[in-house]
């Protein structure tokens, strides 16, 4: 049998600086554990523009469409901005996101505990967290219609729509599902049922799905509620699953009880493969960092933890991507820290690479 593929594509910024790292990971996971992946890297965003003059060609595209995974570092920077709308860095990963249909994007909030002092938060609130929030990607009012700004009377009107059919809240409610189920076996959808009509369609259809999980415990919130629980006893959630608009503050609220944008991964999913495995693209949830790119300073968990993600998600390598996890908890606990998880108590910090370097000596 063929190993399974892995496109890579460290893009610009930090992304190159972070994938170098994840490749270290790959290698040792040949080395050591006998798992082979067909990597191949490809351009994306403004390395790509520059060399091709768009942020994605088709043959990259092409390639992603048949990889078993995609791995991005990140795109952007401020040599891009003056670019033309159409070409931005962008655009290469809304286009990627939008042909691949990744209409679940999975962002987990976990804090590793030697961390938890790090956290906005107080310290039982957080130690431990382990949750999951799944956002609705390619619907609901980012994309519905009519919309528009419009001139009524004497003055303009901004218009967005919410809207939601019932395949839509379907499939993301079952990917919500499946993964409740490989987890905790809890799940907490939230709407505004109360004053939006999408809202209820959003809780009938995830109540009717929730038929085909009876094993999974199904609880339903007003969104502004679970934000304020969110905050106050995170824990008492395992996954969330939320639409584009809720999710995209929900899942940036939960991301900052852990800490560090440089230690957040996520995972974008769409509609099974011939394989039974989802289209799937995994990312670090940091943009490029141009403050301090090409510094030797940026953190490569985000997208090690990516890594970690697509181990588990499209490479049945549960255990596998337990071991990275567990591996990063240990270098966090002998107090390697790279700049951006410094405290107070004057630690030096570590280098891109001696964080690498340093992940793959605890595996
Ligand atoms: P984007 O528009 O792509 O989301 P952004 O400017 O909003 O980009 P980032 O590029 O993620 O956000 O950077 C935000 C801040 O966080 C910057 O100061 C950056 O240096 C810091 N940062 C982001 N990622 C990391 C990382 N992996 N390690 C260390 N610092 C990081
Ligand atoms: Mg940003």
């Amino acid at each position: 049998m063929s190993n399974p593929s892995l496109l890579i594509l460290p893009g610009d910024g930090i992304g190159p600086e972070v994938m170098a790292e994840v490749r270290k990971v790959i290698d040792w996971y040949g080395e050591n554990r006998g798992l082979n992946f067909d990597v191949s890297e490809g351009l994306v965003g403004g390395c790509s523009y520059d060399e091709h003059g768009t942020p994605l060609t088709d043959e990259t595209m092409a390639r992603a469409q048949e990889a078993d995974a995609v791995l991005l570092g990140a795109v952007g920077g401020p040599k891009y901005d003056n670019l033309d709308f159409s070409v931005k860095p962008e655009r290469g990963l809304l286009r990627l996101r939008k042909e691949m249909d990744l209409f679940a994007n999975l962002r987990p909030a976990q804090c590793f505990d030697a961390l938890a002092d790090f956290s906005s938060l107080k310290k039982d609130v957080v130690a431990g967290l382990d949750i999951m929030i799944v956002r609705e990607l390619t619907s609901g009012i980012y994309f519905g219609e009519p919309r528009g700004i419009i001139e009524e009377g004497n003055e303009r009107v901004g218009i967005n729509t919410q809207r939601y059919t019932e395949s839509e809240i379907d499939r993301v409610a079952r990917s919500a599902f499946e993964l409740a189920m490989r987890r905790g076996k809890k799940l907490c959808s939230m709407e505004k049922a109360n004053v939006m009509e999408s809202g209820v369609l959003w809780r009938e259809v995830v109540t009717e799905v929730g038929k085909d999980y009876p094993e999974v415990e199904l609880s339903h919130m007003y969104a502004d509620a679970g934000a304020m629980q969110l905050c106050r006893w995170p824990k008492q959630f395992d996954v969330i699953v939320t639409d584009n608009l809720f999710g995209d503050l929900l899942s940036d609220a939960a991301a900052m009880l852990t800490g560090s944008l440089g230690m957040l991964p996520s995972a974008s999913l769409g509609a099974p493969m011939a394989n039974g495995r989802p289209k799937a693209l995994y990312e670090p949830v940091h943009g490029s960092a141009p403050d301090i790119a090409g510094q030797g300073k940026a953190n490569p968990i985000a997208c090690v933890l990516s890594f970690a993600m697509a181990l588990r998600y499209s490479f049945d390598q549960g255990d596998e991507a337990t071991r990275l996890e567990q591996a990063i908890e240990k270098v966090l606990a002998d107090g390697v820290r790279t700049a951006d998880l410094l405290g107070e108590d004057g630690v030096t910090p570590v280098s891109t690479s001696e964080m690498g370097d340093k992940i793959v000596e605890a595996l």
